[in-house]
């Protein structure tokens, strides 16, 4: 039996926790597959997943900063990445990669299924509108989020975000200055990155009540400034973006071999590996 060539592709991809989920994965139903990671830069990224396909590639992870690139490569896209404008599975198809975007369903399950979250009718303020920003709003959307409030340090690519999207009743973007006239949100994503030079974002106490959950996408030494900064300003529960990674690549193994894997004892794995950084 060939075994098939899977890869993620990111810049840098050296300590993605991807290669790792997906074997664990497959050995679930014992299935042969090679999942590798590949640093692309930027202008090398198109060239490289020919290579990849040229030697029989035939599905790829696609993460920072790549996914909107691989959006505009793509020959096909699901209604979800033609939505997000941005892609993160890509899947060989005889006209060249379908794309996919299973950020958003990957948030989604992780906040419902395993943290018991119920988003409907919630009100969410979404911080940052890069790829994981733009890839988890149409999900949030679609799971009945009433109001979401988009708000990024470059403003113009909030309000792109929030116009692709559509729903001016639902979805709005406001200034960062702003923040203090907002009130209070049940639900609050970081989706930037600034916690990578171990940044924490200058966010009013005034956004959060005893009942709001926040979420950080990212993971590690990443999350730890504002998952700090949230459960010094009371959130009930303050966790990382490790739920959603593992279930984001669950959908995409599902996508790909057409069985669903179990994600707890992976993300348990994941956890202990991560010296239980997150709460919940
Ligand atoms: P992008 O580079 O596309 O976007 C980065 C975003 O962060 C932009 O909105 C940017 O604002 C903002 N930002 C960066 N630095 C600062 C700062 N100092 N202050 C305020 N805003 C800042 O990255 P992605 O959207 O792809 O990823 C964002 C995070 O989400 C990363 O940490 C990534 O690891 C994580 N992630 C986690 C996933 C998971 O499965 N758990 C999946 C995908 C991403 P501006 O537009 O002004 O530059």
């Amino acid at each position: 039996m060939d075994t098939k060539r899977y890869a993620v592709f990111g810049h840098p991809v050296k300590h993605s926790l991807s290669p790792f989920i997906h074997r664990e994965f497959a050995r679930q139903f014992g299935l042969s597959l090679s999942y590798e990671a590949i640093d692309a830069t930027p202008e090398g990224f198109a060239a490289a997943l020919d290579t990849f396909a040229a030697a029989g590639g035939v599905g790829a992870n696609v993460t920072l900063p790549h996914k909107q690139a691989a959006y505009g490569l793509c020959a096909r896209l699901s209604a979800r990445a033609q939505r997000a404008g941005a892609v993160n599975t890509l899947t060989r198809i005889p006209e060249g990669w379908e794309g996919d975007n299973t950020d958003g369903a990957g948030l989604v399950r992780d906040l419902t299924e395993r943290r018991r979250l119920d988003l409907r009718g919630r009100s969410v303020l979404l911080l940052g509108a890069g790829g994981a920003a733009r890839g988890i709003v149409p999900a949030l959307l679609d799971a009945g989020v009433l109001r979401l409030v988009v708000v990024n340090r470059t403003p113009v690519k909030a309000d792109e975000l929030c116009d692709r999207l559509g729903e001016p009743d639902r979805a709005t973007s406001r200034y960062w200055e702003d923040m203090r006239e907002l009130g209070d949100f049940e639900l609050i994503v970081n989706a930037t990155s600034a916690g990578r030079d171990g940044q924490a974002l200058d966010l009013p106490l005034s956004l959060v009540n005893s009942l709001t959950t926040a979420v950080d996408l990212s993971y590690g030494e990443v999350a730890i400034p504002f998952l700090a900064w949230a459960r010094a300003a009371g959130c009930r529960l303050a966790v990382d973006g490790l739920g959603m990674l593992v279930e984001q690549a669950a959908l995409s193994f599902a996508h790909w071999h057409g069985k669903r894997p179990d994600t707890e004892p992976v993300y348990q794995a994941l956890r202990e590996r991560d010296v239980a950084l997150a709460t919940g």
